[in-house]
């Protein structure tokens, strides 16, 4: 007999809906769920393999374990054992150096549930906003620039808007690997309509650009005069929305003498493109009737990242293309379930519910709410912050929750070398392999994917119900299980649920009356439902809401969209003699983040087994450099040896990494990481990934 279950892939944001069959074995049996709105049974190599990291139990992390002391062996403990020294090492030391001398550093693969009660533990009993995401790492760029252009973070539209643009820019960003599925539905609208234009900007020529109409293959670090470029021309044709402008926008007046600065031709020589390439891109723009911008970490991952993002929003409200169907700046998600941790607060600078921060009222309606202690004005440590702190003693602990600092940080030995001073540190994690384990003083076993039930969002805001469909194995536990256990080790009234059931309803609750609002749903509704997306208010009964600013109404104080200006120039590390090349490091088509999970996978190891660094033909011709050559990558910060893969589809002056790879075993000198700088951008504290200066050379 056959068991037959849904649920959703926990690997990038597109959020693809999954069924699962279990038979009387355990065995599992995946396919996708045609009835899924969002992938309608269609599933990528990750996803196609997700059952298996579940079934290969060889990894799983088992029981807590612990050590008394830094030299002493780590051993197995009970879990209120485990509980017990982590509720009074966290109280020690903020009796002693107050609560902001502790920090939780949580992922986007955290259930909404999850990430709603390590918030309301931090903030709201903890008494600190030492709360921080890999998130951050990812799409904090886009939080800040949705916020400052329309008031909130909101993504305006929604999937099926694809199948009605006619023309679609992607911007820093390679969907065909990275977003698989969302992908393809871009290829399907293609294929129906050849009239839909495509535009990808980006300094590699990837597989995305194979459906191109036109490629801008711009220099690193120059996006934002790109977007000003199209922006100007498309002022200079005419091609803009003046009701638009006139009526729902800010800032025009300004942007367009921003804009003006430029010559089309000087931008496409500082962009390293062609000008008439520039102007094909702005025709699509201002022929087309809806034109939707897309978008992942080719612009987030800047020390100018919210301007990047600001720029390329700034082309669909001056064309008046949002808030319609067809239409709208679309930040696509790294994570699964970053937007579910954005709409509870999961970062450093916000509040659940979308609350504000820096609002006193606001603070004082989550204490209420909460009936814990007050809010601190103060903003957390963002995720390098809390390690640059750890280094230097501010920050005395860190609790770690899904995710592998060690290998995913930006110059990475800074993270190692706080690890080391860090006075605690307990990571809580699935898996016995991640680098970051070596460190930690507690390690507490969490229940994986389809060992928990729960919810996430995608990156067009629909939330689906993820059902339990295995026991967790060993001792290991939920994640929201084990941060009630120890809140209420620590005294902490508010953290008795019995189900995760009810620690949704309270979110929700929380919600009502907000821009989020979605008080009108439960884990009945959304069950039978599979998925909806908010707003879905208690009064509009059973209506999620497609797309957002129909009535052209922002969520700023007038109501309007406020176009930004701002320079194009660049603040990143700059080439130098000694380091010419420009790194941009990123995904690859079959592995996830730091390979935890896909890295056990046969299958997916068969598309590219080992780390490398794309090179273009003429640097690897002046560097001696052969196709598959050992070559040391350095930068001021260490080396990375890998093999060289010969390219003529990356721009000459740059090379590529790869980020998944990084084992200690093999002396992490395949590790990205090593090399990359940790320059921020000054709002969104997001790291500059896509730009550091190295040289490469012969092993
Ligand atoms: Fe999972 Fe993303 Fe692939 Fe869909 S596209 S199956 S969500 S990894």
């Amino acid at each position: 007999m056959k068991e037959t279950f849904t649920t959703t892939c926990c690997y990038c944001g597109v959020g693809c809906g999954i069924k699962i069959q279990k038979d009387n074995a355990g065995t599992l049996q995946l396919s996708g769920d045609e009835d899924h709105p969002v992938n309608k049974g269609m599933l990528c190599s990750k996803g196609m393999n997700l059952h298996y990291t579940v079934m290969d139990k060889s990894d799983r992390l088992l029981f807590p374990q612990m050590r008394y002391n830094k030299n002493r062996p780590r051993q197995r403990v009970s879990w209120d054992a485990a509980i017990e020294r982590i509720a009074a090492v966290f109280s020690t030391l903020i009796k002693k150096y107050g609560p902001d001398s502790v920090a939780f550093y949580v992922s986007g693969q955290c259930l909404t549930e999850e990430y709603y009660v390590a918030n309301k533990l931090m903030k709201g009993f903890i008494g600190s906003n030492n709360i921080d995401s890999n998130s951050r790492l990812c799409m904090s760029s886009a939080v800040a620039a949705y916020k400052m252009a329309l008031g909130e973070d909101s993504v305006p539209g929604c999937y099926d808007d694809i199948e009605l643009a006619d023309c679609i820019f992607v911007s820093g960003a390679n969907p065909a690997w990275c977003h698989p599925i969302l992908w393809r539905r871009v290829e399907a609208a293609k294929a129906a309509n050849p009239n839909l234009k495509i535009i990808v900007s980006d300094p590699r020529q990837t597989q995305s650009c194979s459906l191109a109409d036109v490629h801008l293959q711009l220099k690193p670090g120059t996006d934002i005069t790109l977007h000003h470029a199209i922006g100007r021309i498309l002022i200079e044709n005419g091609d803009i929305d003046f009701d638009f402008i006139k009526n729902h926008a800010e800032g025009f007046k300004d942007y367009q003498k921003q804009v003006m600065q430029r010559s089309v031709e000087e931008a496409a020589t500082i962009c390293g493109v062609h000008a008439s390439d520039l102007q094909k891109a702005a025709a699509y723009i201002g022929r087309s009737n809806g034109f939707i911008t897309m978008w992942t970490m080719g612009l987030n991952q800047s020390v100018i990242g919210v301007n990047k993002n600001l720029s390329l929003i700034n082309l669909n409200l001056i064309t008046g293309q949002i808030g319609k169907p067809g239409s709208g700046p679309f930040s696509l998600t790294g994570q699964p379930n970053a937007m579910g941790g954005r709409e509870v607060g999961g970062l450093a600078n916000l509040l659940a519910a979308h609350k504000n921060l820096g609002n006193a009222s606001d603070r004082e309606f989550m204490q209420q709410f909460w009936g814990g202690t007050s809010i601190s004005a103060n903003t957390g440590y963002t995720a390098t912050q809390m390690f640059e702190a750890l280094n230097d003693g501010r920050l005395k602990a860190i609790w770690i929750m899904g995710t592998n600092p060690l290998v995913s940080l930006p110059n990475a030995r800074i993270a190692e070398e706080a690890l080391k001073k860090a006075k605690f540190v307990v990571v809580q994690e699935i898996s016995n392999k991640p680098e970051t384990l070596q460190y930690a003083d507690v390690i507490l076993p969490a229940a994986a994917w389809a060992e928990k039930e729960g919810t996430m969002t995608n990156s067009e805001r629909r939330i689906t119900y993820l059902n339990k469909i295995t026991d967790a194995l060993g001792e290991a536990r939920p994640d929201a299980e084990i941060l009630c256990h120890f809140a209420k080790k620590m005294g902490f009234e508010g953290f008795d649920y019995a189900h995760p059931s009810e620690i949704y309803d309270e979110h929700v609750r929380l919600t009502e009356g907000t821009h989020v609002d979605m008080s009108g749903l439960n884990y009945s509704i959304l069950k039978a439902k599979r998925s909806v997306q908010w707003p879905y208010k208690k009064e509009e009964k059973g209506l999620g809401q497609q797309r957002l600013f129909i009535d052209r109404k922002f969520y700023t104080p007038s109501q309007k969209a406020i176009i930004h200006s701002f320079e194009d120039s660049n603040k990143s590390e700059q080439p130098s003699p000694a380091y010419p090349l420009i790194l941009t490091t990123g995904r690859i088509r079959d592995q996830w983040h730091t390979m935890s999970k896909t890295g056990k996978v046969n299958k997916l190891k068969k598309h590219i087994a080992n780390a490398y660094v794309e090179i273009h033909p003429e640097d690897a011709k002046t560097r001696k450099i052969k196709e598959n050559d050992l070559v040391l990558v350095k930068s001021v910060r260490g080396e990375v040896r890998v093999n060289a893969k010969i390219s003529a589809s990356i721009r000459e002056g740059v090379v590529f990494l790869p980020m998944h790879w990084g084992k200690i075993l093999n002396r992490d000198l395949n590790r990205a990481n090593n090399i990359t700088n940790n320059l921020l951008d000054p709002i969104s504290k997001e790291p500059d990934f896509k730009f550091s200066a190295v040289e490469v050379a012969l092993y």
